[in-house]
């Protein structure tokens, strides 16, 4: 027999086997024998009242073994001799239109700028430990994406529910755990991304597909209004002495190469290619010691003790009729430097499966209208993005013209004051004091203080000179919208090209750039269908 029942328990009870048995037995009235497994499928932590309890929804085999795989699996088959089409960028959103692309029975070709997850890995090492960003391979540019070295945090408003499960499905069945499947809060956590990144490339193309790396797209081959192929640099054979190789690809394209691929920008800028100008957020990061947050959300002197994970928290408030609030939170994580290029500071957040560091960071960051940027530009549809440059600029002038990045601690912040020592931190390259309620914009740091007044108030002990603010948070999401056609996702101007992701104006985190692939994927395969009948 199965049965499925719902638990409200102690975190003890709900993370310890042997008391988890105890309970479900004791609630259906059944010998504990008689179970033979049991499956979670939800799980929540309540932390409102003043013991935190732990939510359970389960799946109990009584005197019978489980049958179905835990997760949902998608069949591929071969597309070797299938009709090719191009996706650019190896991100969530480009991977997962290239693995629709394989189900369709297309054949995806991949072209990726940066290097393979692995020896990504060399290249962000030595950001933190020579100050070198490589502008080809860093935490933005590399198979995997923005994502892969991030909190990898699968959490989205996206109300397309369906979709979000076919999403987790698909990570699970590349060696994600199936604990994303149950969690209010799913992450994988930057320890083990690689892997499952590097299995979905291996489906891809053991399947048919191509995956390229170092191969970087300069500009969209057009024929009377269509897109028909890309140009690109093909740097793969540099470090063995050779030089770059221009090439060329033809197909239908999908253009996933997210919000820190200035360069594209550029390119619909100068050809006149239909792209607006786009809202953002910008701010700081905010490290607090992970102990303090644990017992702030925890309500309790003792933190999280041995059976809670690492405290979570969201703030939000409106302020001068803009929006102040956390994003990405990082429990027991680390601020990374994430700039994608020279003379930038840029930070972000990332944590391991574990989430066990000492510090729990979030990006504290203002909503910024296109309305309230003035840029003079050559190109006004950037003036977004070249308001992100400028702040950036100015983090790295502060930070000391590396990537030491400046901060300030938080209590001294809304006070407007500049203390000389800053609180020990996770952030690798190093922090050099700096005022940066000063050189932030007004509209911001006016925002940023009194935003921080009332978290303070709503969360006591949160505003705190033991947490430091790091600058500059800018890359929360595009600062354009590449112009599509809502009915069949094509370009507006383009035939042939699917604007694709976060980049591209369509999504923000991981999974909602992934069901966008998912979207651009069908929409191109419904387009080839059409045109071939
Ligand atoms: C440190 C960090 C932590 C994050 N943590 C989370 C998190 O926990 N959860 C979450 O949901 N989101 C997180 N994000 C955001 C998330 O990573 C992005 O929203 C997501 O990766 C966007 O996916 P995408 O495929 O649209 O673009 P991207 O992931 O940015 O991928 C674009 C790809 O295109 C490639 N590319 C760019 N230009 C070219 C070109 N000309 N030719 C060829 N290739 C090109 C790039 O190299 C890159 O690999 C984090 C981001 C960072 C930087």
């Amino acid at each position: 027999m199965i049965k499925e029942l719902q638990l409200r328990l102690s975190p003890e009870c709900a993370a310890t086997d042997g008391l988890l048995r105890r309970a479900v037995a004791s609630e259906s009235a059944i010998d504990e024998r008689s179970i033979h497994a049991m499956r979670i499928l939800r799980r929540s932590i309540d932390a409102r009242g003043r013991s935190v309890m732990v939510n359970l929804s389960l799946r109990v085999y009584i005197n019978e073994e489980p049958q179905d795989e835990p997760f949902e699996r998608t069949e591929y088959s071969d597309v070797s001799d299938k009709q090719s089409v191009i996706v650019v960028g190896a991100g969530p959103g480009g991977l997962f239109a290239a693995l629709r692309l394989i189900e369709l029975g297309l054949r995806p070709i991949v072209l990726e700028r940066g290097k393979d997850v692995r020896s990504r890995k060399k290249d962000i090492a030595r950001i933190s430990r020579e100050h070198i960003v490589d502008a080809e391979s860093n935490y933005s540019f590399g198979e995997g994406g923005a994502g892969a070295y991030s909190d990898g945090k699968l959490f989205t408003r996206s109300k397309k529910r369906g979709n979000v499960q076919k999403i987790l499905n698909v990570f699970c069945q590349h060696g994600a755990s199936t604990d994303i499947l149950i969690d209010a809060h799913p992450h994988i956590g930057t320890d083990r991304l690689p892997r499952v990144i590097e299995n979905m490339r291996n489906t891809i193309i053991s399947h048919g597909g191509e995956v390229h790396f170092q191969t970087r797209v300069t500009n969209l081959t057009v024929d009377g209004g269509k897109v028909v192929g890309v140009e690109a640099e093909d740097s793969s054979a540099q470090a063995e002495g050779g030089g770059v190789r221009s090439c060329t690809f033809s197909g239908p394209v999908i253009l996933a190469t997210g919000h820190s691929a200035r360069d594209i920008y550029y390119m619909f800028a100068r050809n006149r290619w239909a792209i607006e100008p786009k809202g953002i957020a910008v701010g700081v990061r905010l490290e607090h010691p992970s102990e303090l947050i644990d017992k702030i959300q925890y309500h309790s002197r003792e933190g999280r003790g041995r059976w809670l994970p690492a405290a979570e928290y969201a703030f939000v408030h409106q302020i001068g009729g803009r929006g102040v609030y956390s994003f990405c939170m990082c429990p027991g994580g680390f601020v990374v430097p994430a700039a994608s290029g020279p003379e930038q500071v840029v930070v972000n957040g990332m944590s391991p499966s574990g989430r066990n560091s000492r510090w729990s960071n979030s990006g504290m960051v203002v909503e910024v209208r296109t309305e309230d940027v003035r840029e003079e530009s050559e190109y006004p549809v950037l003036k977004m993005m070249e308001f992100q440059q400028r702040l950036e600029k100015m983090a790295w002038q502060e930070g000391g013209r590396r990537q030491t990045a400046p901060a300030q601690r938080m209590a001294d912040f809304v006070n407007g004051r500049l203390g000389s020592s800053l609180p020990v931190s996770s952030y690798a390259p190093g922090l050099v004091p700096s005022p940066l309620h000063f050189w932030l914009p007004d509209f911001i740091s006016t925002r940023l203080r009194e935003g921080f007044r009332v978290f303070g108030r709503r969360s006591h002990g949160f505003l705190t000179n033991e947490a430091c603010l790091i600058g500059v948070e800018t890359r929360t999401s595009a600062p354009c919208r590449i112009l599509r056609n809502d009915d069949n996702l094509c370009h507006l101007d383009l035939e042939g090209l699917y604007p694709c992701g976060e980049g591209a104006g369509y999504a923000g985190g991981i999974v909602s750039a992934a069901i966008d692939g998912e979207r651009c994927a069908e929409a191109l395969a419904n387009a080839v269908c059409v045109g071939s009948h």
